[in-house]
C-alpha cells in the first residue's frame, strides 16, 4: 500500500481508504469482515458518515484494538431521527450526533471532523455564521477532533470553503463522468441516467478543475467519495463514455487529481475489498485510463491535460503528469506558491531534463502541447 500526506494535517493516509456507506443493514459480523480485509490490506483511512446507530456500533466493534492506527472521518451534522437519516445546522444535534460517535465508535477523538454534506453557497453560510462551524473549532480546540472538514459534490461551494481558510480536508465526488459533466448540471441530477446520456459536454469542467488546484495550492486534502461514480461506470449502458472503466482505472483517476490523498471505495464484501486493493498491485497499463477517455469523441478532451500518463513512457523519465500538474497549479496564481515548488523539486526529472524528442505528444490522445509546457514548466520553476 502506498500512503500519501493529507495536505497540511500532516496525516499519512493510505491511497485506497474505505467507504464504510454500504456497511449499513448489514450484520455485524459482514461488517467486521470488510473492516478487517480493508486494513489487514493496509488501508489506513475510513469514512463513516452514517448517523445509524446499529452500524456506529458494528464499525466501532470492528476496530476494538486498531482504533489508533485508523485515520475515521467522522461527519458533524448527520443525525438520525425517527429511525431516518438526516442532515442537521442545529448546534445541539450536532453535538448529540458526534457525541454518539464517539461514544458508539468507542473512542475519544476523531481525526477529521467533517462538516456534512455542504452543496451550496447558501448552507455554507449556515455552516459559517451559525452554529456548526463554531462548533467543529471547539472541538478542534479542545483535541476531540484533529482536523476540520468537509464533504460536498459542489465545486463551486467546496472552492468557496477552500478558499476561506478554515478548511483542512474536503471529501469530494471525483470521477470522469462527473468531471466532464456539463458546468451547469444540477445536483440533484448528478445520478440521472439522461443527464449522463445528455449532451453538451466540452471537456472538464472548469469549475471542478479549478477547485482541485484550489486544494493543491492551500494545503487542503482531498478525499474522494464516488469514486466508481456509484456503479454507473462499470456498466455498458449507464456510462457516459459508452465504455466501462475497471476499478483500477477510476482509482488511478482520482488519485491522479492535484491535491487527492485516498480514494475511499464503499466496499460490502472482502471481495470489494480485495478488487479495490488490486489497484496497488496493478501495472501502469492497467491504470491507464487516458484511452477510455480518448475513446469518447462527445467529451472534446482536447489540448487538456487529463494527468493520464497515457503519453509514458519518457525516455529522460518525466513524470508527464506531475510536472503538468504543477505547472497547472502554479498558473492559479496560487499563494501557496512553495508548496507547489517543494512537490515539483522533490519530482526524479524536471521539465528541463525535456529533450523535446516529441514521443509523449505522439502518443498523447489529448493533443496536448506537452513540449511547450515542458519548456514553461522549466522556465517558471527554474529546473
Ligand atoms: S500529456 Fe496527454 S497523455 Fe500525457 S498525461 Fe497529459 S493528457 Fe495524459
Ligand atoms: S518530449 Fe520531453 S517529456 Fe516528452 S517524452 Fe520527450 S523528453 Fe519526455
Amino acid at each position: 500500500m502506498e500512503y500519501r500526506t493529507l495536505g497540511k494535517t500532516g496525516i499519512s493516509v493510505s491511497e485506497v481508504g474505505l467507504g464504510c456507506e454500504h456497511l449499513q443493514g448489514k450484520p455485524a459480523e459482514t461488517v467486521a469482515r470488510v473492516v478487517h480485509a480493508a486494513l489487514d490490506g493496509g488501508v489506513n483511512i475510513l469514512d463513516a458518515f452514517m448517523s445509524e446507530p446499529q452500524v456506529r456500533s458494528d464499525i466501532g466493534a470492528a476496530l476494538r484494538g486498531r482504533r489508533d492506527r485508523v485515520t475515521i472521518q467522522g461527519h458533524i451534522g448527520s443525525v438520525w431521527h425517527d429511525g431516518q437519516y438526516e442532515r442537521s445546522r442545529d448546534g445541539e444535534q450536532c453535538r448529540i450526533f458526534v457525541e454518539d460517535f464517539l461514544r458508539r465508535v468507542g473512542t475519544d477523538y476523531i481525526d477529521i471532523g467533517m462538516i456534512h454534506f455542504v452543496d451550496t453557497l447558501d448552507d455554507l453560510k449556515t455552516v459559517e455564521e451559525g452554529p456548526v462551524l463554531d462548533y467543529a473549532r471547539r472541538l478542534k480546540e479542545q483535541g476531540v477532533i484533529r482536523a476540520i472538514g468537509m464533504s460536498s459534490h459542489d465545486p463551486v461551494t467546496a472552492r468557496r470553503a477552500v478558499e476561506a481558510g478554515w478548511l483542512d480536508v474536503l471529501m469530494f465526488s471525483v470521477n470522469p463522468a462527473y468531471d466532464l459533466l456539463p458546468e451547469n448540471t444540477y445536483i440533484d441530477n448528478y445520478f440521472n441516467v439522461d443527464t449522463w446520456r445528455g449532451e453538451g459536454f466540452s471537456g472538464i469542467n472548469p469549475n471542478r478543475a479549478a477547485l482541485y488546484e484550489a486544494c493543491a495550492a492551500h494545503g487542503v486534502g482531498i478525499t474522494v467519495m464516488k469514486t466508481y461514480g456509484a456503479g454507473f461506470l462499470f456498466n455498458p449502458g449507464l456510462s457516459p463514455f459508452g465504455r466501462t472503466f475497471t476499478p483500477a482505472q477510476l482509482i488511478h483517476y482520482a488519485l491522479s487529481r492535484p491535491a487527492v490523498a485516498s480514494a475511499l471505495i464503499g466496499c460490502q464484501t472482502p471481495e470489494e475489498v480485495a478488487a479495490a486493493l488490486a489497484y496497488e498491485n496493478a501495472s501502469p497499463e492497467e491504470r491507464d485510463y487516458g484511452a477510455v477517455l480518448a475513446a469518447t469523441a462527445q467529451f472534446g478532451v482536447t489540448r487538456q491535460c487529463v494527468y493520464c500518463n497515457h503519453c509514458h513512457p519518457c525516455p529522460v523519465g518525466i513524470d508527464v503528469a506531475a510536472v503538468n500538474r504543477c505547472l497547472d497549479t502554479l498558473r492559479t496564481g496560487t499563494d501557496a506558491q512553495d508548496t507547489v515548488r517543494a512537490q515539483y523539486a522533490a519530482l526524479e526529472a524536471h521539465a528541463g531534463d525535456c529533450l523535446a524528442c516529441g514521443a509523449c505528444e505522439e502518443r498523447c490522445p489529448f493533443g496536448v502541447g506537452v513540449i511547450g509546457r515542458m519548456r514553461e514548466a522549466a522556465e517558471l520553476f527554474g529546473i
